[in-house]
């Protein structure tokens, strides 16, 4: 059996368990979730995030020397930031569009007068933009600080590049570290179906189906919105620049959506959504190894779709009503704080603090949305990762360099 539909019943299963468990019984659920399910996704989890910063490391270094010319890669860079930048955008709207139709804050009952949210320290993006170069690369490299790995190692590849045959060697081992990490990612993917289904089950189990009962509304509309997305934006884009069927593109690319599905990390899923993209989808390493975790980096358009649906809910839960120039600042805030966004588990929940700020909404509304939203990560994560694969595909067909499939 392939490893893709593998990971899709690890998917199910999971789910299935997950959910009786936690109607039937939870305390068998406690049980099994401290002694089976946390303990595979945990390894599962550790296991591909041990990789991730070598892979992109190797990955950008030997794709920034593959190009060979500084001229291509600033052309490249060009594109994928103007894609990122467009579809978040265009994303964002979507949310705020359906959230207007639908009103999901307007149906139902939220009592506000109790609810308080303490707003985590969210990094300012101009600071994170202005650090990209780092004083301490190996701080860098330890941290796992993804601007700055990524920075440097486009330094790295250039240098390689200018010194041709001085730095044969180094260009040697980088090549052969690259082929080491595709290597370890292809045995870690064989604990896949294993490390999603138990990720899968401890977050369907440990959710309260009262609280999705409540915001049922406000979740069909995020769901909407991303899939919406998704179809339109991406199957049109994939059409139209990489005159592809797009359903070819998101059937391809699935494996690696489940992963980010189980994961609600783009960073964990990068070592696969890479591979995914290389094998599947015909991108070269030298633009997948590029595009890719940058987009994972800054490019999140699932959990700006999020962040526009949320403010709108609650402001229609606080009876707030939002002028046209403060939704055109919540799209730019939502661009904004979307590239700040770290490819990690509910950070973009921390993040919408500051859409909301920009317009004065109470930050305090995040509470009634936070039980819900690891579900809610699950589903943008995927959607985050599968904007940087069709970017990826699409600068490769521009760049006419997609390879067959
Ligand atoms: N979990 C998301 C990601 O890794 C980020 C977020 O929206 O919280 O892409």
């Amino acid at each position: 059996m392939k490893l893709a539909t593998k990971i899709i019943i690890g998917l199910v299963i999971g789910a299935i368990v997950g959910l009786v468990l936690n109607l039937t019984s939870p305390s068998l659920f406690d049980t099994l979730n401290t002694f089976l399910f946390t303990p595979l996704g945990k390894i599962f989890l550790n296991l591909i995030n041990m990789l991730v910063v070598p892979i992109v490391f190797f990955s950008i270094t030997l794709g920034v020397a593959g190009l060979g010319d500084p001229k291509k890669l600033g052309r490249i860079g060009a594109k994928t930031i103007f894609y990122f930048l467009c579809t978040t955008a265009i994303a964002i709207t979507i949310g705020l569009v359906l959230a207007y139709v639908i009103q999901p804050g307007t149906i139902g009952e939220y009592d506000t007068t109790n609810v308080e949210y303490k707003a985590e320290e969210a990094p300012s993006v101009t600071e994170t933009l202005l650090n990209i170069i780092p004083t301490n690369p190996i701080q860098a490299l330890a941290e796992g600080n993804m601007l700055q790995i990524i920075a440097f190692s486009i330094f790295v590849g250039l240098g390689i590049t200018m010194l041709g045959k001085k730095a044969d060697t180094l260009l040697r081992v980088i090549e052969q570290g690259n082929e080491l990490m595709m290597y370890l990612v292809n045995l870690v993917m064989k604990f896949a179906p294993y490390g999603t289904f138990g990720l899968i089950a401890t977050a369907v189990g440990s959710q309260g189906y009262g609280a999705i009962k409540a915001m049922g509304l406000y979740m069909f509309v995020v769901l909407l919105a991303l899939f919406v997305h998704a179809l339109l934006t991406y199957g049109s884009t994939i059409a139209i620049f990489a005159k592809q069927n797009p359903f070819t593109f998101f059937k391809n690319f699935a494996p690696a959506m489940g992963v980010a599905f189980s994961t609600s990390s783009s960073n964990a899923t990068l070592p696969v959504s890479m591979e995914t993209a290389q094998k599947r989808l015909g991108v070269p390493e030298s633009i997948s190894s590029f595009v890719q975790p940058l987009g994972a980096t800054i490019n999140m358009d699932g959990t700006a779709i999020m962040q526009g649906v949320a403010t709108i809910f609650i402001a229609q839960v606080y009876g707030i009503e939002l002028s046209f120039i403060q939704l055109v600042t919540v799209v730019l805030t939502a661009v904004l704080a979307s590239v700040g966004t770290a490819g990690v588990p509910g950070v973009g929940l921390i993040m919408l603090a500051m859409v909301l700020n920009s317009v004065g909404l109470p930050v305090a509304g995040i509470a009634l949305i936070i039980g819900i939203d690891r579900l809610l990560d699950m589903t943008r994560t995927a959607v985050n990762i599968t904007g940087d694969a069709a970017c990826a595909v699409i600068v490769a067909e521009t760049e006419k360099k997609r390879g067959t499939i």
